[in-house]
């Protein structure tokens, strides 16, 4: 039993499993709104009743159903969370070549909405849970800490019905030091080296509404006093240029690793990422654009005009026009330093600017889970790295995050030639995840999770 490694064990018949439990779960139609995840919840309890597992089902609404398990350890450390959520997004059913819910496999890859966010995870997770329980069972040895299983419903529409409720109401259900969870993982190839980013920040989410205001009239006769003119360079000086760019501790690491990995001049350029004159520069002349807005994103508050409202009539020249941005705020920055920030860049005293309550971001600590991780992706991808990294979006971590959970995101996929990245297949038409990747990550997340509680 001593360094028990994933290619030691059965893992062609683990990967079936999975694979069997991916197609059972992508036939759940979750799709959030409504969501209905007690279909998803209901398989989770049968699978772990089938093997004398009792889970634990959590309804805070009708149908809404989170699922949470727990393998207990010796208590030498405190517990693990594997986290997953079962819901999913709407799909656009005529784009798709294959039922969305049909859990159809084709060339090598299983297709279904959720098939990489998040139902492959969850998958995943179950396997190794069920794995490990039988483990314990046949040896007698209990881990070194609690194995928990906590699948929620709601992470992609609202979240009230899934984690923020666990955690406002059944906090002892997330009493860990560690979480595994949904974020980073998917690997990238940056020149000849591959990264698998780990996710341990997370920016916050603001909405911010420009109001322009400006003087009515006919529309026949027009005047100089515009709001929808005044909204309109309003906009175009605030999405013109980043804004001021904030380097904290996660970013800094993480630039340093992908400029570690480069040669000669490709790493002296990386390595200005973080120079506010220069930043910019390097990125347009990264030859990936995906990758320059994500290490973009990662700098620097975000600003984003998405909702833009004004006007009641053809002939009436509006007074106010208003523009909701979508902002993302790097952790540690205040609602009031980015109204300021935006009120600098803006310069117009008659943009007037309301800012909504922030949601916080966050960043973790760099621990013994992300040296596991580091290990496990060595073994079985030697050559790649893995690097700390800012996500950012949001998930579900962010309501473990304040109760002290250690939560990284970190869903293994490696890249595959032909394939479009992971981030754009979550929420995406035909979303598909290969058997060979199923098989990567679950190798992956099993040394991950023997290190640090075997
Ligand atoms: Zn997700």
């Amino acid at each position: 039993m001593m360094n028990l490694s994933a290619r030691d064990l059965p893992m062609a018949a683990l990967t079936a499993e999975a694979q069997r439990h991916l197609v059972a779960l992508l036939r759940c139609d979750t799709t959030n709104p409504p969501g209905n995840e007690y279909l998803a919840a209901a398989y989770l309890r049968d699978q772990l009743a089938a093997e004398d597992i009792e889970a634990r089902l959590i309804e805070p609404a009708p149908g809404r159903v989170s699922v949470w398990a727990r393998l207990a350890g010796s208590g030498a450390a405190r517990p693990l969370l594997l986290v997953s959520h079962t819901d999913v997004v709407p799909v656009e059913r005529a784009k798709w070549t294959t039922d969305p819910f049909g859990g159809e496999e084709r060339d090598g890859f299983i297709y279904g909405r959720g098939a990489v966010d998040m139902k492959d995870m969850l998958a995943l997770e179950l396997t190794l849970f069920l794995h490990f329980a039988r483990r314990v069972r046949a040896t007698g040895q209990p881990l070194r800490r609690d194995l928990i299983l906590l699948a929620v419903a709601d992470e992609e529409d609202s979240g009230t019905h899934g984690m923020q409720w666990i955690c406002e109401h059944m906090p002892e259900l997330v009493a860990a030091e560690y979480a595994l969870n949904e974020g980073g993982g998917m690997g990238i190839d940056l020149g000849k080296q591959r990264i698998y980013p780990c996710e341990m920040a997370q920016k916050g989410a603001m909405r911010v509404t420009l109001r322009a205001q400006g003087a009515p009239g006919h529309a026949a006769v027009p005047h100089g006093d515009l709001a929808v003119r005044r909204l309109a360079q309003a906009l175009e000086r605030l999405t013109a240029a980043p804004l001021p760019m904030h380097v904290i501790p996660t970013v800094r690491r993480f630039i340093g690793v992908i400029a570690a990995t480069q040669v000669g001049a490709q790493r002296a350029m990386l390595g200005q990422l973080t120079n506010p004159m220069l930043s910019e520069r390097v990125l347009a002349a990264l030859p990936n654009h995906d990758v320059a807005n994500a290490l973009r994103a990662m700098l620097h508050t975000t600003a984003s005009p998405t909702i833009l409202t004004a006007g009641t009539a053809l002939n009436v020249i509006p007074s106010e026009a208003s523009a909701q941005v979508d902002c993302r705020v790097i952790p540690g920055q205040t609602p009031e330093m980015v109204r300021g920030e935006i009120a600098r860049r803006i310069g117009d005293p008659r943009v007037v600017i309301d800012i909504d309550p922030l949601s916080p971001g966050y960043e973790m600590p760099q621990t013994a889970l992300f040296d596991a991780l580091g290990r496990a992706i060595a073994t079985h991808d030697p050559g790649a790295v893995v690097a700390p990294y800012l996500f950012p979006a949001v998930s579900d971590s962010r309501y473990l995050a304040p109760r002290g959970v250690i939560a990284y995101g970190f869903v293994p996929h490696q890249p595959e030639a032909g394939v479009p990245p992971v981030q754009s297949l979550a929420h995406g038409h035909d979303e598909r995840v290969s058997v060979a990747n199923l098989h990567f990550g679950l190798r992956v997340l099993h040394d991950t999770v023997q290190d640090i509680a075997g």
